[in-house]
């Protein structure tokens, strides 16, 4: 398992930096941004450490997608955007690979979120 010591979401992973966690596996974690776009909007990422998506092996990276499923359901959220940024000018600044799950909610009725995702 890949990890680096100056990283701000492998400290989150081990506990370090708190977070709100709403998954954990043995390969993925996840937890709500701490500036969200949008309420629920959270981050899904896999543990082994890896700037870019290029970095990361494929089966960490098979068990990512499932979960950002999983997040998006318990959002409450019918509409959604997954969004993942590689490098400076694609806009990353957080140099561990992160899928972003923004809920998009019905102005009428509003999200309901149901954290953990199950
Ligand atoms: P990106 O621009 O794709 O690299 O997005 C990085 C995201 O990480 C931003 O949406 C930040 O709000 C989020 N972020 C940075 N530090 C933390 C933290 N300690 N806890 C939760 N989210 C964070």
């Amino acid at each position: 398992m890949s990890s680096s010591a100056a990283c701000i979401f492998c400290k989150i992973i081990k506990g370090d930096i708190p977070s709100f966690k709403v998954f954990e596996s043995d390969k993925v974690f996840a937890f709500l941004d701490i500036q969200p776009l949008s309420r629920g909007h959270a981050l899904v990422i896999p543990k082994f450490h890896g700037a870019k998506l290029t970095d990361i092996p494929d089966e960490d990276l098979l068990e990512v997608l499932p979960v950002a499923k999983k997040i998006a359901k318990a959002s409450g959220a019918e509409d959604f955007n997954i969004l993942q940024n590689n490098g400076r000018i694609a806009h990353q600044v957080v140099d561990h690979v992160h899928f972003h799950m923004i809920p998009k909610p019905n102005e009428q009725e509003g999200l309901g979120i149901s954290w953990p995702a199950k």
